[in-house]
């Protein structure tokens, strides 16, 4: 069992004699419990504060900043602050990722990972705060930086500035991955065969909020007191169900997501120990129920078999139902299912938020394998290449199951090489192909879990027998092929990417 410490100092208040002011004298976040009666009244309260991952079926915990917390005083709930002390861990040897670095040796270790193995790691600078912090991100790959048929994989760690387990499992997880290149073939495999970006830390101004030199008084929220997992665009709650703007993290991150196109990811914080699957927001299960719960009980189970007792076995044997737990509004797992097509859940790696430095190799050992199976997961279910059936120029398609997809549960294949990855429990689909200007086109598969279906589609374009027009040369920015979909400028019959048959003289 990994070993708890008591992080908190419980101080019992009478709710109505506390002045608000004095509560937030010395931090604009503060963190209380309370007694809640039931599932409905706890969701209406999700939405005024941030209820925290210790929720458990008796005790609500959450966080607050200053207008949320006045809201919540209007409900008249009684409530214990749980004043949060100051971490004092201190990290006497730094060897075998058993401490916290400061911020720069944060920063400088990201730029030796991309340094010290160039052909298949590159850092990224993802965007700079107004403390002068940056987010940054490390890319992974065979060819790292070109376009490849490959599924794109992210993991992403304490965008809550206090749940920091994940951060240094991320920093060792690049580190092994990286030094394992060549020597393991498993990782060998995984590093050529996927895009894989590891972002450690997506709220530093969180974690180091003491300063750089530790993170002993790292908070929740950044520093605008905001929470950034309830500061997405939400399928059910519109733009901003925080109120807020979004924050300078919150642009960073969706930019990177417009960016590339993320077909799986997990989302990695710290309270509990337990897999926490899509929706959050709403009751209604995913189309892909069935995948989430094994995928989650992969991770869950190796964690459980990689450690002592009681480790990763919270709530259902080690996973959730998001929303089954609490309602979260403006979630990132969420923002990335809907709005991105991407598969994400949130890995909630300690009870410990930040965890006793002495306690992360163990945290290591139990989850480094549930990590390398989840990326392995990546490169399963059904994938291929969609092209013109004449070109064979590669096509942002739909990948849509019918009888199957609901609240956007189907994908898109990226540009520029035109592939998909359709991850899905074991069983026999019809998947249809389709593109403005095209014929759609259904195929049937059968995929078993852990296996991998590959199906390149070849799209038709609509009128390519009779659209002929005799007029030469075409737009300029057409490019033209022969009809073997060779470029060409050749005279004869000839075909231009918009799919147009040309007769040129
Ligand atoms: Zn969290």
């Amino acid at each position: 069992m990994i070993k708890k410490i008591l992080l908190f100092l419980l101080i019992p208040f009478l709710s109505f004699t506390q002045d608000i002011d004095d509560l937030f004298s010395e931090r604009g976040e503060i963190y209380f419990s309370f007694e809640y009666n039931n599932k409905n009244q706890l969701n209406e309260i999700s939405d005024i504060v941030s209820v925290d991952h210790k929720t458990n079926s008796e005790l609500a915990y959450a966080y607050a900043n200053k207008k949320e917390f006045s809201e919540f005083l209007k409900l008249d709930i009684e409530y214990k602050i749980i004043k949060k002390e100051i971490l004092n861990y201190t990290n006497t040897t730094k060897n075998n990722w058993n401490y916290y670095p400061t911020y720069s040796e944060y920063t400088d270790m990201m730029q030796a990972f991309a340094d010290s193995f160039p052909d298949i790691c590159k850092l990224h600078h993802l965007g700079t705060l107004s403390s002068g912090r940056e987010i940054l991100i490390v890319q992974i790959s065979g060819n790292v930086g070109q376009k490849e048929n490959e599924p794109s994989f992210l993991y992403t760690s304490s965008m809550h500035g206090d749940e920091l387990a994940g951060y240094i499992l991320s920093l060792r997880l690049i580190d092994y991955i990286l030094n394992g290149y060549n020597n393991n073939p498993k990782l060998t495999e995984l590093v050529n065969e996927i895009d894989i970006w590891i972002n450690p830390l997506a709220n530093p101004d969180g974690a180091y909020h003491g300063g750089n030199q530790d993170v002993w008084s790292a908070i929740r929220y950044n520093a605008n007191w905001v929470d950034l997992n309830r500061n997405y665009p939400d399928p059910e709650d519109g733009q901003h169900p925080d109120g807020n703007p979004w924050q300078d993290e919150t642009f960073i991150f969706m930019g990177l997501a417009d960016t590339v196109n993320f077909t799986i990811s997990a989302n990695m914080h710290g309270g509990a120990e337990v897999c926490n699957y899509p929706w959050d927001t709403w009751s209604t299960l995913t189309a892909d129920d069935s995948w989430w719960k094994y995928v989650s009980h992969e991770y869950a189970d190796s964690c459980q078999q990689n450690s002592g007792n009681g480790y990763f076995n919270y709530l259902n044997d080690g996973i959730t139902n998001g929303w089954d737990w609490y309602e979260i509004d403006g979630g990132r797992q969420d923002y990335m299912n809907y709005f991105r097509y991407c598969r994400e859940f949130t890995l909630e790696l300690s009870d410990d938020k930040t965890p006793n430095p002495n306690d992360l190799p163990t945290l290591w050992d139990a989850n480094h394998p549930s990590l390398l199976n989840y990326l392995e997961q990546s490169l399963f279910g059904i994938r291929g290449i969609i092209t013109d059936s004449i070109t064979g120029i590669p096509l942002k398609a739909k990948v849509q199951i019918l009888g199957h997809d609901i609240d956007s549960s189907h994908v898109y294949s990226s540009l520029p090489i035109g592939n998909y990855h359709r991850y899905i429990i074991q069983g026999n689909y019809n998947l249809t192909f389709s593109k403005n200007g095209y014929y759609s086109k259904t195929i049937n598969a059968t995929i078993l879990n852990n296996n991998t279906i590959v199906n390149d589609i070849q799209l038709v374009p609509v009128g390519t027998t009779t659209d002929i027009i005799e007029n030469y040369p075409p737009e300029e920015d057409a490019i033209i092929f022969d009809l073997l979909g060779r470029p060409s400028n050749k005279k004869g019959i000839q075909i231009s990417d918009k799919g147009t048959i040309l007769i040129i003289e």
